[in-house]
């Protein structure tokens, strides 16, 4: 599936850059390199990759400002690579438009597996072009009909509030994607005060009961603590 791929690896620490390009090239992906910020944005406008992997720390700018830049004019995944453990970086970053990102140092497996979920984002999105928004969404066993305003789980149908299903349809509509908690709330609840983070918390919870056959082990939303949430496909 690698095959065809061109990813974009932004990294001025020459180590880590190398340890993900070769990483990635083992794996069948080409990838092209920038070290700086205004390198990266030359290669994003000459020669657009199908993803990017940025390091937020550069010399020249932020890489916050990378992805905001790049969000002028494009919606490819971007995941972003934080040597700094504060929340508040990856939520910057998930804010400007960011898909996902890691903290240094991460292993190889997590690498891929981060690049497999935003590449099948952008291969269902790329599906999808041109194509009127889809008015049935299916995932595992998940199915949400739009139209109907209704939700089925295993050909069960869920009975959700008009907020729990609010959620859902935009957890849904962002598959594969780490939604912050300030995107969430403004999204769903139109504020992002920091007291409606806990009701958020308290919608979650009944949301999952109502959705996850085993809302301990939550099969399609993801927890990142302190960041938000993110609706993972399923097989
Ligand atoms: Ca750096």
């Amino acid at each position: 599936m690698a095959d065809g791929y061109k990813i974009l690896v932004v990294e001025d620490d020459a180590a880590v850059r190398r340890l993900v390009t070769t990483t990635l090239n083992l794996r069948g992906y080409a990838c092209q390199e920038a070290k700086t910020a205004n390198q990266a944005l030359l290669e994003l406008s000459t020669q657009p990759p199908d993803l990017v992997v940025l390091d937020l720390g550069l010399p020249d700018r932020d890489g916050v400002e990378v992805i905001r830049a790049l969000r002028e004019w494009s919606a490819l995944p971007v995941i972003v690579l934080s040597a700094r453990l504060e929340d508040a970086d990856k939520v910057e970053a998930l804010d400007a438009g960011a898909d996902d990102y890691l903290v240094k140092p991460f292993s190889v497996e997590e690498l891929l597996a981060r690049v497999r979920v935003a590449l099948r984002r952008l291969e269902r999105e790329r599906a999808m072009r041109g194509q009127a928004e889809e008015s049935v969404y299916e995932n595992g066993g998940l199915r949400i009909d739009y139209a109907a305003a209704c939700v089925h789980r295993d050909g069960e149908e869920l009975h959700l509030t008009p907020l729990e299903y609010k959620l859902l349809c935009l957890l849904a509509r962002n598959t594969g994607k780490v939604l912050t908690h300030n995107y969430v709330l403004k999204e769903v609840w139109g504020s992002a005060l920091a007291s409606d983070r806990s009701s958020l918390r308290v919608f979650m919870a009944t949301l999952r009961k109502k959705i996850e056959p085993d809302p301990a082990h939550p099969l399609y939303i993801q927890t990142h603590v302190g960041v938000g949430y993110r609706m993972m496909r399923v097989d």
